[in-house]
């Protein structure tokens, strides 16, 4: 299975097989239909967020947040925009630590906003307080290395 990937749906949880030659062909999800990388931020449930960090091959960059916190909203358009940079790269999702403050307090978020970077189910690094777009992309870029896609 070494030439494909798995990707959890961040509509419907299933996780999906997807060839890596064709991760940059808009792969749709096999039971919803959704397309599985779309270059936008996914918003994250605690059933998807724990399916997808855990079983993910591709990069995936958790944007845990909150309504109340205003440098998480400064840095929503600049997470959406390093999204859009990373296209197929990486899925950038984000989660709400207000409804969902179990999935924070496991993942050890001790201040927001606060950017954990998963891949093949593993947290492989994070990064703490509001960034730009730019600082973003050279995050997934330097803990990721070359990624199919
Ligand atoms: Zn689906």
């Amino acid at each position: 299975m070494a030439d494909t990937a798995k990707l959890v749906c961040m509509t419907c949880g299933q996780a999906n097989r997807v060839p890596l030659a064709r991760l940059t062909e808009r792969p749709i999800c096999g039971s919803c239909g959704d397309p599985l990388i779309t270059g936008k931020v996914a918003e994250l449930d605690a059933a998807t967020h724990d399916k997808a960090t855990r079983g993910d091959d591709l990069p995936l960059l958790v944007d845990y947040w909150a309504p109340w916190c205003g440098p998480c909203r400064m840095m929503a358009p600049e997470f959406a925009k390093a999204a859009q940079t990373l296209g197929a790269k990486a899925r950038l999702a984000k989660l709400n630590t207000e409804d969902h403050p179990t999935v924070s307090q496991r993942a050890g978020i001790r201040g927001i906003p606060a950017l954990i970077l998963y891949r093949k189910g593993r947290e492989i690094a994070r990064l703490a307080g509001a960034r730009p777009a730019a600082d973003i992309v050279a995050f997934v870029q330097s803990n990721t290395g070359a990624v199919p896609g």
